[in-house]
Formats: C-alpha cells, structure tokens, sequence
C-alpha cells in the first residue's frame, strides 16, 4: 500500500485558515512585515490617496508585496503573476485574496519606477539598522543583462547610409523622367506625385534615423529598445552595477548604466555605497576594468581606499629587447627621466586622451646604446597623470593578494542568484529607466532572501513590525 492522500471530499469541522497554511518561518511574513513598515507615501508611490468616485484602486502595498514575491521565486512576467493570484496559497495569504489583472500589475511596476528604487534603498537602511552591513569594505562588480531586444533588431547607421543612397538615385531617376516628359502633368498624373512623396518621406525619416544616431554618437542602436547598447561579443543589454559590502554579501546598491565598459564606474558607485552605509572611510575592491587614474584618485580623496589590479600599457616595440621603461628613473624635484645613458628625459608633451606626460631628449640621436633603447628617431617616455596614485593603488593592491580573492567571493553570489532569478540574466520591460525599477525589485528580492538566511523569519518579521 502506498502513502495515502486525504480524500477531496472530506470535510471538516471547522473550517481551515489561510494562516493555518502559512508556516511561522514562511518568507512571505517576511515580504507581508516589510512592505506593511514602510511609509509608501514617503517613498513616492502613486494611487495612495484614493478619489471618493469610479472603481477604487489596489492598493499600492498590496502590488509590491506581489512583486517582491514574484521577483524572489522567478514569476516576473505580470501575466504570470496574475495567474500566482489565484492559484498560489502563499499570494492568496499574502494579498488577502485579491486578484488584480495583468494590466494592472504591468502598469503598477511601470507607473512607480522611482518609488521602487527608494523601496531598495529602504531595505538597505533597514539592514544597516540590525547591523546586517559590515560598512568597512565593499566590493564593486558590473555584469551585462540582455535587454528585450533581438539580436537582429538594430538599426546600423551603415545600412541606414546605404539606404538612402538608394533612395536618392531612386528618386533623382524618377524626377528625370519627369522632367524628360514634355506634358504639363507627368505620366501615372496623382498616383506619381503621391509615390514620389512617399519616397521623400522616406528618405526624411532616414535622415532623421542618422542625425540621430550621429547624436549619440552610435554607429548601431537597437530598434526594439532604443535605451539598451551593443555590448561584448555584439550582445545588446545594459552593464548592471553593484556594490556589494563583505559581511553577509548583502548589496549596497545597485545601478544600470548604458556604457559597455566599467572604467567609468568606480568613483561614482563607490560614493553612492559610502552614503547608502553612511561610512567615512571605506575600503573598495575591484577587478582591472575598473582601473583608471582619475577615478582612483578622486576616490582617495574621498575617503576610500581602492583595492584594484592598475592596468598599464606595455611597449612590446622591438620584441622586448628594448629598453624596459624601469630603467629610466623619474626625478620628481626636476620633473624629468634619467636613461641608461645618463642622460636627463626632459618633460616635451603631453596627450591628454591618453592622460600622458611624454618625455624624450635630443641626445638619442649620438647615443651609442641607441639600438637597445629605441627603433625611432629618439626615446619617449611616459608618465600618466595619476602617476603617484597608481603607484599606490598597485603596491597596495598587490601586497594584498587576499584582497582580489575575497572581491571575487563576494560579487560572484549576489550576480549568480540574481541571473539565475532572471532566466540568466534578461530584462522583460524597455528603456534604462525601466529596466534600472526592475532591478531594484530584484535586488530588494535578493537582499530580502539574504537577510532571511541570517537572522532568519521570525526574528526579522519581528524587528519589522518595530
Ligand atoms: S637612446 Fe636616448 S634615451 Fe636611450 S639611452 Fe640613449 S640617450 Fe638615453
């Protein structure tokens, strides 16, 4: 005999509760604690007030409840939320047996974008208040999410060229013909004239498509959502970065950006991390992508300290049988290099795209070591900007090889568990301010699952309802 159901036309003598079926250490009191702690009004959610005519709205706690649910256990699509509503014990627990449609859900994440930010900067807050944040070191990492736009659905301002190249010869053909034709209304009379403004319009709106495209500075912009980038490897989606604190791997914050590089992220989410964890002083672990002089240094003035792998230019001129650039020695008093030869490397030049003072001297021309040192006319070498702060970020960082395994520890979880809670990693709505709302859902999602797995249901349910 196998384990035996009970039978589905039992009954019972009282009736059972709907909290019956919700365990005391069920995630979803967790979801219920917070969403009911906070002032959503505060947090600039729409439809709080209600209008005294018409159909009353939901209320906004109610969908966000739904959504930090769905965004934890992988029902992001409304539809499929709206189905949760009806059929899911812990959604008909959660939303007291409300059932919105799909419309509304979709509308309710799309009309409340910012408040849903500041609903992840709460919970930051919140964590911060049960000391669920170490505050001294953070970790800083960028992943590529794939925007909801195929691969093939992009507008290359080439093709668009080509394009109206075609158009142009078309339609100078067409006016040819007319002009060839001697009667004063031209062959096909009204059906020409409308073809030929077709074409016209055509060729405008290509136009249009180019200035703009030239405007951003773009040679490809995805069609489907126009906000999202063409990233590595030709993937088009949007870099997502978080700043993630060492303690509980809790994230900090978090933030979508359009570049496909993280060189220009450092300072910015650093700073945005040391306010959200109201720290002076924090230490901030990066990979090599983040390695730029200027940000290193604006960051040290700033009271952070940067742990990040400094990226040089190696000059692998003459096969590595040249001069290496640590033979020569800089004299800071004088502002000059010493070469093998003695000879003093005088400041000449700078570039101020690469961010480099170059130095060279005459003398190359007579030098006897000249084969060793140079195929060129004469030696330059360079000094970056940041010099001294990228000296002090490198001899930092390598005295502490800890530091970079510890980085990786830290932002490897949060990025794993949000793919994995995004279909590997996929945006379902479109433009950088939609997709940076659905982000923050995730986040909160995720910091909500980490906070449950340290202190654990009761106790947070608890510190919530104070
Ligand atoms: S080639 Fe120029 S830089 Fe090189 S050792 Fe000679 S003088 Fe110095």
């Amino acid at each position: 005999m196998h384990v035996q159901g009970q039978n589905r036309d039992q009954g019972t003598l009282f009736p059972e509760r709907l909290d019956d079926l919700i365990a005391e250490d069920n995630a979803v009191r967790v979801i219920d604690a917070f969403v009911d702690s906070l002032d959503l009004k505060a947090l600039s959610f729409a439809r709080i007030e209600t209008k005294g005519t018409g159909r009353p709205p939901y209320h906004p706690g109610d969908l966000l409840k739904l959504y930090l649910y769905g965004y934890m256990y992988r029902i992001r699509s409304c539809r499929r939320l709206e189905r949760e509503c009806h059929k899911n014990i812990e959604v008909l627990w959660l939303l007291n047996r409300l059932a919105p449609d799909f419309k509304t859900i979709a509308n309710f994440r799309v009309d409340n974008r910012k408040a849903l930010l500041n609903v992840c900067a709460a919970f930051v807050q919140f964590c911060r208040s049960q000391s669920l944040y170490g505050g001294d070191t953070v970790a800083i990492d960028g992943s590529k999410f794939a925007a909801d736009n195929a691969p093939s659905r992009v507008l290359r301002k080439k093709d668009l060229a080509k394009e109206l190249k075609r158009l142009d010869a078309k339609i100078a053909a067409w006016l040819d013909d007319l002009d060839d034709d001697d009667e004063d209304e031209p062959p096909g009379g009204d059906n020409t004239k409308a073809a030929l403004e077709a074409l016209e319009a055509e060729r405008d709106s290509l136009t249009e498509q180019i200035q703009s495209l030239d405007a951003k500075r773009l040679a490809v912009q995805p069609a489907t959502d126009p906000d999202a980038r063409v990233m590595k490897h030709h993937k088009i989606g949007y870099n997502v970065q978080t700043s993630v604190d060492a303690k509980h791997h809790l994230i900090v914050d978090v933030d979508v950006v359009q570049s496909p590089v993280d060189q220009d992220q450092l300072y910015r989410m650093a700073r945005r991390s040391q306010r959200q964890l109201r720290e002076k002083q924090l230490r901030v672990l990066a990979d090599a992508g983040y390695s730029s002089g200027r940000h290193l240094r604006r960051c040290q003035a700033h009271g952070l300290t940067p742990y990040v792998p400094v990226n040089r230019s190696i000059n692998n001129r003459g096969d590595g049988r040249l001069f290496d650039k640590s033979a020569f020695t800089y004299d800071a008093d004088g502002d000059y290099f010493k070469c093998p030869a003695g000879e003093r490397l005088p400041k000449k030049t700078k570039s101020t795209k690469d961010r480099l003072y170059l130095y060279t001297t005459a003398a190359c021309t007579g030098c006897q070591l000249k084969e060793q040192c140079t195929q060129g006319k004469q030696r330059w070498v360079s000094r970056h900007f940041e010099e001294d702060v990228l000296n002090q970020v490198a001899a930092r960082t390598d005295a502490n090889p800890l530091m970079m395994r510890r980085r990786k520890a830290m932002v490897e979880h949060p990025f794993g568990t949000l793919k994995r809670r995004m279909d590997g990693g996929r945006f379902l709505l479109r433009g950088l301010q939609k997709v940076k709302a659905e982000m923050a859902l995730a986040v909160t999602a995720y910091n909500l699952t980490r906070a449950i797995n340290v202190l654990g249901t009761k106790r947070l349910v608890q510190a919530l309802a104070t």
